[in-house]
């Protein structure tokens, strides 16, 4: 079984100051929990802060985007050397925001994963169906293109830590969460679709975690379904309180 792991996405939200705050709370509030992995997700301004408070603790960090280029004429983007100088474990790629609002697509996505792990990077690579495509039952069909198109031309070995997150964008910020059983089918799918393109053993290895309205009541709930490996958080990791409930939920 693989590693929990518990992310909290800040989105954008915080500045230093407060980013500085909330780490000092969460690190008292997660001290002496070893038996998952715990990160924040921060806006770039934050990273400095949380290079200098998180380093070394249980509590890994990492970006919500990059840039795959590594240097260059490139204004207002950020590489992967960049975030490894600041001790990013970390990088979110694809997320449905970025999809919606930034023009990603599966095919940026796939030279974002390639340019996070080239640097030492664990992409969290988001995929997920807007409610017209599960209504209509497409869902796995959108989930097959984001995968296929995300992960294109990567072997297994290439790949073997990346997670992914399967976040349906109709959970996403409304409070709607899918059903323990809604996830779980999804994350099966995923797998099935890893194991049948790149192998069983990177599909049993690889981390599969839940995203869309995970909050401390509905977390036990989710993260005990066999095929989910972790959580992905927004709203709810915005105060380390809440956030530290999921971290430590009992499952
Ligand atoms: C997210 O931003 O990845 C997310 C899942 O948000 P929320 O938990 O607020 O639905």
């Amino acid at each position: 079984m693989a590693r929990m792991l518990i992310a909290g996405n800040w989105k954008m939200h915080k500045a230093p100051s407060e980013a500085r705050l909330y780490c000092e709370k969460l690190l008292e509030l997660v001290k002496g929990v070893d038996d998952r992995d715990i990160a924040v997700l921060a806006p770039f301004v934050d990273l400095p802060v949380l290079n200098d408070l998180l380093l070394g603790t249980n509590v890994a960090y990492g970006a919500q985007n990059l840039f795959w280029e590594e240097k260059g004429a490139y204004t207002g983007e950020v590489s992967a050397p960049m975030l490894a100088e600041l001790g990013c474990r970390f990088v979110i790629v694809g997320h449905s925001e970025r999809r919606q609002y930034f023009g990603e697509t599966n095919e940026s996505c796939n030279k974002k994963i390639a340019a996070a792990i080239n640097f030492g990077l664990v992409p969290i690579y988001c995929i997920g169906e807007v409610l017209e495509q599960r209504e209509s039952g497409a869902t796995f069909d959108v989930l097959r293109d984001q995968l296929l198109e995300g992960l294109s031309g990567f072997d297994a070995v290439f790949i073997k830590d990346l997670v992914i997150a399967y976040e349906p964008v109709w959970a996403i910020g409304t409070g709607k969460t899918a059903t323990p059983e809604q996830a779980e089918k999804a994350h099966e799918f995923i797998r099935f679709t890893v194991a049948r393109e790149f192998g069983s053993d990177l599909a049993n290895y690889l981390r599969v975690i839940y995203g869309g309205s995970v909050n401390p009541d509905n977390a036990a709930s989710l993260l005990t379904m066999p095929n989910v490996d972790g959580a992905l958080v927004g709203g709810a990791s915005l105060d380390a309180e809440k956030f530290a409930n999921i971290v430590k939920f009992d499952g």
